[in-house]
């Protein structure tokens, strides 16, 4: 037969369908949906035909192609994966994970009615962020704060409210790009105002601030230097020094903390991070920093400081473009409950359980994974012991290595890079490294439960060519 005779006897779209209705596998499968992949299964078909291609244009055949369209077009695309990274906050894999406290209370606000935006006392309108606002303030020891949409939106509010159309002096060491395309310079100008650098990449004194201050001068800021460190012959004014300055010259200061701690790590082993309460402490009119960070709460921005610049940004129409939507309020409001009792904020904050975890801990874990792995897999490939490091990630603790101890694996069959996507492509996706050759899985971040679907995944990976 020709090819215009094979394309004339395919089967029409409607018989294909009244097939479906008593197709067990298409059942509970929203109509518009078989309708697109019995069409696509169709289309491909065609044109496999008139490429020559030998296909068979059997009922059966065409709906089962169909069937496995559905289940593409039917499956989540926002999945869980499997960090094995050891990278704590990865920005790519969604940062922080929430607690237990956040996760139910997101859950009992999301499924109910609840006084958002209304005054219960009062029966008039309330407003959304004083859920949060006295706690972010007892923790911190700010006068006032305000919640928004993610600390890059912190920056954009702040800014637009206290400089627009003015200059914003600022280090040339601090002019940091963190991924995803946030740049200091590039927030300035959304934000409406004029970056004035001063001082050099490795050097900034506070004549450098004094010598720029003009009549268009509107705020000094400083940004912390979340993922890089500038060592050697280096100098930097610090917020205090700079608050003096702008005392002096009667011009507010503003830091964004980027990744904010409101616990000194340096009592956990970690070097010392500026904590929020530190910035506040030295007078800073404004700070900011995340709530997906080091904080371990919900994607989020805050912003805390003096009452009257804090009252200025919540009277910003910009502020209701960046709001913070209700569920993330309320794991906001739980995460930052545990922090009043920092033994408990460490136990039950996943971030900073898997910041502090003791490197005993931490072999153990792998003592245990590596068990459970060569169970599965030990005949399939040389697996291992290795002493590394773990990155704290999401722009904290630059520089910073966490002592861990992997599980190194080297397969006897097949390239470990091949191990690597196989891995990755595998349901769930589990995303571990190369290094040295060999494929890398660091305990750190891998949850209790997961060792098992790792070593069979692992083995069924392994056993392919
Ligand atoms: C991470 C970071 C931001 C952006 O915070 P998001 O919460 O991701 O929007 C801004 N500034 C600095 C210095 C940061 O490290």
């Amino acid at each position: 037969m020709d090819k215009h005779n094979i394309l004339k006897n395919l089967p029409g779209v409607d018989h294909l369908l009244k097939l479906v209705k008593k197709d067990a596998r298409f059942l509970d499968i929203p109509r518009s949906v078989v309708v697109e992949s019995v069409r696509m299964s169709l289309d491909t078909i065609r044109k496999d035909i008139l490429s020559d291609i030998d296909v068979s244009i059997s009922d059966d055949a065409i709906l089962a192609n169909a069937h496995v369209l559905v289940q593409k077009k039917i499956k989540p695309r926002l999945v869980t994966i499997i960090n094995a990274t050891g990278v704590v906050l990865h920005t790519n894999l969604g940062r922080a994970l929430l607690c237990e406290d956040a996760l139910n209370n997101i859950k009992t606000i999301a499924q109910s009615y609840s006084n958002l935006e209304l005054n219960i006392k009062t029966g008039k309108r309330g407003i959304r962020y004083e859920a949060v606002e006295d706690l972010i303030c007892e923790l911190t020891g700010a006068q006032s704060a305000i919640a928004v949409n993610n600390n890059a939106g912190a920056v954009l509010l702040a800014l637009n409210t206290i400089a627009k159309d003015k200059q914003v002096v600022v280090s040339r060491g601090e002019l940091v790009e963190i991924g995803g395309s946030f740049r200091v310079p590039d927030v300035m100008s959304k934000s409406g105002c004029y970056l004035k650098e001063v001082g050099t990449t490795n050097r900034t004194h506070t004549k450098d601030y004094e010598n720029a201050v003009s009549d268009e001068t509107g705020l000094f800021l400083k940004v912390h230097a979340s993922n890089y460190k500038i060592e050697g012959f280096t100098a930097s004014v610090t917020l205090k020094d700079l608050v003096i300055l702008g005392k002096s010259k009667n011009i507010p200061v503003m830091e964004d903390l980027g990744s904010g701690t409101l616990i000194d790590f340096s009592k956990y082993g970690l070097p010392p991070e500026p904590t929020v309460a530190d910035s506040v402490h030295s007078g800073a009119d404004v700070v900011t920093f995340s709530g997906d960070k080091l904080l371990g709460g919900p994607q989020a921005g805050i912003i805390v400081g003096q009452k009257e610049t804090i009252d200025q940004i919540k009277s910003n129409p910009l502020t209701r473009a960046l709001r913070i939507d209700k569920l993330t309020l309320a794991a906001l409001e739980s995460t930052l409950k545990l922090y009043r009792d920092e033994k408990k904020a460490i136990l039950e904050i996943p971030t900073l359980r898997m910041l502090t975890i003791s490197f005993k801990d931490i072999c153990k874990k792998a003592d245990m994974l590596l068990k459970t792995i060569k169970k599965d897999a030990g005949s399939l490939a040389d697996i291992d012991f290795a002493d590394m490091n773990s990155r704290p990630g999401g722009g904290s603790f630059p520089e910073l290595n966490l002592p861990t101890r992997c599980i190194t694996i080297q397969p006897h069959k097949m390239s470990v890079s091949k191990l690597e996507i196989g891995m990755r492509l595998s349901s769930p996706s589990i995303i571990g490294r190369i290094e040295n050759d060999k494929y890398i899985l660091d305990p750190r971040t891998i949850q209790n439960g997961q060792e098992t679907i790792i070593a069979s995944t692992l083995a069924k990976i392994l056993v392919k060519k």
